[in-house]
């Protein structure tokens, strides 16, 4: 089949949920992906902010193999090593206390918000507790998930969501707190918004609205799903702001392709919150999924990922700002270490379309902002050459 008749395949088979670019990816070595016929592309997106590592890592690979080899699912009635090797590593560098591993990042978020709950309810041993989250936020797909998420198009069609969410300015402690009664349970938001348009929270913004919690005995929840997992320089966002959430989600880069996400918890609120019977997942936390993100941790830590990601941000940041200098229509540069993003008042759905026939991958968030997630390993050369891709694109706009 030739690159046409595979697309023209796919489109009559799945369910149209998704405005694909035209291109049939086949496979991919270090930052480079290559399609079906051949080309190569190098790859400033890693599958939204999944490919960490890149592609074609060797020991992961042997790792994932390894582990078929053994056992790839055991369902949750019995115990299994590998989850557990990944549990301590996973609290080792979250400082959390409990994790539970879900199977996707949309349902990190509903374990969250359930914990939250259930340890209000706890507290003061009745329900209706209320959630405030941001707008323009963006927390994932399943009704729970879509409940806090701050946009209104993603919203509207599946209403009536779950009940008791509040919304608030992401960054305005004044909107947050006109939001506070005496039910709020929790507050939840990404500490870098990623789909939204790439806005890292404000330091004065994050130290306030923790003391607000700790005050009120409200959990701040922090989805760190995109922004987490070493992007920013620290293995979480949350790291640079001298905070702690009571909450935390992940996924994405965790397991790096393979599925799985993860939502972890103080001691202080697992003493509380949920307990046998209160929630559950077949696939969630399987051998398979355990073996990958023991082994991602493992090259996280190998490789100084963070330390690496810090130093190659300062190169990237100086770069991207010189195309803000250079362009009248670039107006602005947002984001934190290797999650980036281009403000353009010329469309940058056309941006990415053109990119890709120059062979750079790049992606948006929100309206008008080209979004760079590379793999984590980029090197300074990587960056050169997407810049002189980049400007060629530009150049035509
Ligand atoms: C991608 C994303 C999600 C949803 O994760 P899925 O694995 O797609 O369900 C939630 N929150 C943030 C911040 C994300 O970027």
């Amino acid at each position: 089949m030739n690159k046409q008749e595979y697309m023209d395949c796919e489109d009559k088979a799945l369910l149209h949920t998704y405005n694909r670019f035209p291109l049939v990816l086949d496979h991919g070595e270090g930052v480079y992906l290559y399609d079906t016929d051949g080309k190569k592309y190098l790859d400033f997106a890693a599958g939204i902010a999944v490919e960490a590592l890149g592609y074609s890592n060797e020991a992961y690979k042997q790792a994932l193999k390894d582990q078929i080899d053994k056992i790839t699912h055991t369902s949750n009635l019995y115990y299994n090593v590998p989850i557990m090797e990944a549990a301590e590593k996973f609290l080792k560098v979250s400082k959390m206390d409990r994790v539970f591993f879900t199977n996707s990042g949309a349902e990190a978020i509903e374990g969250a918000i359930k914990a939250a709950k259930k340890y209000a309810y706890t507290r003061d041993g009745h329900a209706d507790h209320e959630i405030i989250a941001m707008n323009h936020s963006f927390h994932g797909r399943t009704l729970g998930a879509l409940s806090v998420t701050g946009n209104a198009h993603y919203r509207e069609p599946f209403e009536p969501l779950c009940g008791g969410v509040k919304f608030a300015d992401f960054n305005d402690i004044e909107s947050v707190k006109a939001q506070v009664t005496e039910k709020t349970c929790a507050i939840i938001f990404e500490t870098v918004q990623g789909e939204g348009g790439i806005y890292p929270a404000e330091e004065s913004f994050m130290k306030e609205i923790s003391a607000l919690c700790k005050e009120k005995d409200i959990l701040l929840i922090l989805d760190e799903i995109q922004c987490g997992m070493g992007r920013t320089g620290e293995m979480f966002a949350w790291q640079h702001y001298g905070i702690k959430p009571d909450i935390m989600t992940s996924a994405k880069a965790l397991g790096c392709g393979v599925p799985v996400g993860a939502f972890a918890m103080t001691e202080r609120v697992a003493e509380k919150s949920l307990a046998p019977g209160d929630h559950g997942t077949t696939y969630g936390g399987n051998p398979f999924v355990g073996a990958a993100v023991s082994k991602v941790m493992d090259l996280f830590e190998e490789l100084k990922l963070t330390d690496h990601v810090k130093e190659i941000a300062v190169y990237l940041e100086s770069e991207l700002d010189k195309l803000v200098e250079e362009y009248d229509f670039i107006t602005a540069r947002r984001g934190m270490g290797l999650m980036q993003g281009l403000v353009s008042t010329k469309p940058v759905g056309t941006i990415a379309a053109e990119a890709l026939k120059e062979g750079l991958i790049i992606i948006t968030a929100g309206a008008d902002v080209i979004r760079m997630v590379p793999p984590l390993v980029i090197e300074k050369e990587h960056v050169d050459e997407m810049i002189t891709k980049l400007k060629n694109v530009l150049d035509c706009m």
